[in-house]
Parts: structure tokens; sequence; C-alpha cells
């Protein structure tokens, strides 16, 4: 029954999933209805109990040093909290320790332009663990689309934690919003400014916690707004795109509105803060789109450039024989229909997944319009590129 229903799903949907090795995110839409996005769960209420990791943890490691004019940022990326257990629903990837050396200016410049690059980390957390906002989900799973999804609006679920935070195919845990965890480790931000990670171009990044007055650290602290909102109308869907309104599930569904939040199209904007008291650019992490910044006011330094090849004993697509559907250990994630119908993920179509097929069918109707259209069934293609996450990389 397995290997029938295998080979007529992959005969059926023609599979070309062999250039997503390096895919960290596999799409699985949110059950609707049925759970809350793991953003909001941890922005309401307290954090949710998370399952002991099968291995000991590895330790956390960071060093945060001064050479010459560069802050010297050296970890393995592991988080000074724990983070949640991964693979989970949404997530096939095995956390990893990292080799990091994040090098950024100490004494930053803003640029003529604002800069953005795919393929990149936007910054580091001060507990050495980098972020990073796109994702590889791309509409159709075609990233020439231009439209991407987001990760923590709640559509679509990527298995962030409750530290906002999730695991690429390298093993990569990297957090997508405001770091839960190491917040609380810093004291919180209930009575001041708190950084906690810094930019690829070497400016300070801070919770959504600032001043009124951004020019006076003794003026009342507030939550600081981010200047994009959804647009409105509907999206075209003549012209090759998803159609529907705009909701905030794609990166594409945000604009930026000058005077309508705080800060700058980069999430950012100029004024003292505890650590620059004489003032300076500094970035925020706020509770709304953007999150985390998606672009740089100044120029990123290549050594957040991501340019890992598979981890070792990835297994890529092809290697040792083909895998069961794919989607774990960076493995090409299979086609939508066997990743919905496939539960528990294990590889098997079993009696009570052939079952729960209708309802596992109904979870791919991202529209909801109650039918299954192609770019909501078809299969995974190209996918990655910037500026996500996830482009797909031959070793190195
Ligand atoms: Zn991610």
């Amino acid at each position: 029954m397995k290997n029938t229903l295998r080979s007529l799903a992959f005969a059926a949907l023609a599979v070309a999933v062999e250039s997503a090795s390096a895919h960290p995110d596999p799409i699985e839409p949110e059950a609707s209805g049925t759970s809350v996005p793991a953003f909001f769960l941890a922005q309401a209420g307290p954090p949710r109990a998370t399952q002991p990791a099968a291995n000991p943890a590895p330790r956390h490691r960071v060093t945060i040093g001064i050479e010459g004019d560069q802050r010297v940022i050296r970890s393995n990326g592991w988080p000074d909290h724990e983070p949640g257990a991964f693979p989970r629903k949404g997530n096939p990837n095995t956390a990893r320790p990292q080799e990091y050396t994040f090098r950024v200016s100490t004494n930053p410049k803003a640029a003529a332009t604002p800069e953005r690059r795919g393929g990149w980390f936007f910054a580091v957390a001060l507990n050495g663990v980098p972020f990073e906002a796109s994702t590889a989900e791309t509409w159709n799973n075609d990233r020439s689309s231009g439209w991407r999804y987001e990760a923590a609006t709640g559509f679509l679920d990527l298995g962030l934690d409750e530290h906002h935070a999730h695991v690429q195919p390298t093993g990569a845990y990297h957090y997508h919003a405001l770091p839960t965890g190491l917040v609380e480790r810093l004291g919180g931000d209930d009575q001041k400014m708190l950084l906690v990670a810094w930019a690829a171009d070497g400016f300070p990044i801070y919770t959504a916690t600032g001043l009124t007055d951004p020019q006076n650290l003794a003026s009342p602290l507030r939550k600081i707004k981010p200047g994009y909102r959804l647009k409105t109308g509907a999206r075209p869907a003549s012209t090759g795109g998803p159609g529907g309104s705009y909701d905030g599930r794609f990166t594409e569904d945000w604009e930026y509105a000058a005077g309508s939040g705080d800060l700058d199209e980069c999430n950012g904007r100029v004024g003292v803060t505890p650590e620059f008291p004489g003032g300076t650019y500094h970035y925020y992490i706020t509770a709304e789109f953007p999150f985390i910044p998606r672009q740089w006011r100044g120029t990123p330094d290549q050594s957040f450039a991501k340019n890992e090849g598979p981890p070792p004993g990835a297994r890529a697509g092809g290697q040792g024989g083909p895998p069961p559907f794919g989607g774990a250990d960076g493995r090409p994630p299979g086609p939508p229909i066997i990743t919905a119908l496939d539960g528990n993920g294990d590889g098997e179509i079993d009696t009570a997944e052939i079952n729960a097929a209708a309802a596992a069918l109904r979870r791919l109707d991202r529209n909801g319009d109650g039918k299954l259209t192609p770019e909501e069934w078809r299969p995974t293609g190209p996918r990655g590129g910037p500026p996500g996450e996830g482009s797909p990389r031959g070793p190195r």
C-alpha cells in the first residue's frame, strides 16, 4: 500500500524535488481553526512547555570582543535558553551547534540607500544566535513569482518555537522575531531599552521598548511602532499572483508608509540609547511586521553571508537510496499532498492517515475556497534564493 501510494503520487504529480536540498522551511499550512500559531501563543501567554531533547543539549558558547575597529562575535549558535524541540511539525531539521565568527564595525556608517541581501543573516543576538527574517517559502513554490510567505504573521506553520526561532537544514537555529528567552535572561525590557543584537552593518538592535523622545534618555519608555501596514485591496490574480486580499501572509502584502509609525523602512531610527548616550542609528524588533528589520541602513559585513554547504552527514536527495518522502534532515521536502497525508512524518501513510486523508487534503486549501488548485497541490520546485534563507547551494 505504501509503495503503491508513493509511486502513484510521484507519478501523478511529476515531482521535481531535486533542487530543494537546502530548503529550510517546508510548507505546512496551518490547520484552520485547530491551533494557534506559535508566534501568537508566545505573545499572548506563558511559554509552552518544551519537550526534553532526545540527546544531551549542546552547551551554549559565545564571546563578544573588540579587535581593532571591529566587534567580533564568536559563537556556536546554540542559545543560552532552552530551544524548542526540533524536528517538529512545520520544521523537519535538527538543531546543531555551528561555528560562527561574525564581525561588525564599531563605527558603523549609514549608507546612501538601504540595502537588502538574500542569503545573509541580518544580525546576531548577544547570545550568538543569528537572525534571519525571510523564509524560502514562495507562492506556488515559484521564487520568481515575487510572493514570499512570512514566517511570523500566523498563516504558515514553519515550526517556530516560543522564541520565534526554528532550524535551517544546516542545523542553524535562528530567530525570526523577538528572542523571548534571551530577553528574559537579560532581565526583560520593562524598565529600560534592551540591547539584544548587533546588525551585520554594526548598528545595535533593541527590543520594541524605546524612548518617547528619541533624543532624551530620561524621557518615558513606550512601545515603538513600525512604519509598515497592509496594502489595501486585493492581490493581483490575473497577472500571475496568488489573488485574495492582502492579509499579511506574504512579505509583499506589506508596505512602508512614512510617518505611520516611529521607524524608517529599515525598522530603525536615530536617537540616544543607554549604550550610546551620544546617539546612534539603531534598530528595533517590533511586535508587528516586519518584526526584525529587512534591510540595512549601513553596509553589512561579509561574515554574515551564509555560505554553508550541507551539514556533515546530511542526506541529500538521491544519496543512499530514495528517502521515504523527504523533508527531514534537510532532505528535499516531499510533495505537498504526500506531506499532508503523512501526518506523523514517518514516511508511511498508515490506516489512520488514510482515514484522515480528507481533512489532511483540506489543510492544503490555503485560500479556503473548498478546492485544491495546482498552486496548492503542486509539488516542490526550485525554491529559495534571494531574499530567502534557503537558496539552494551545492557543497563548496
Ligand atoms: Zn527561518
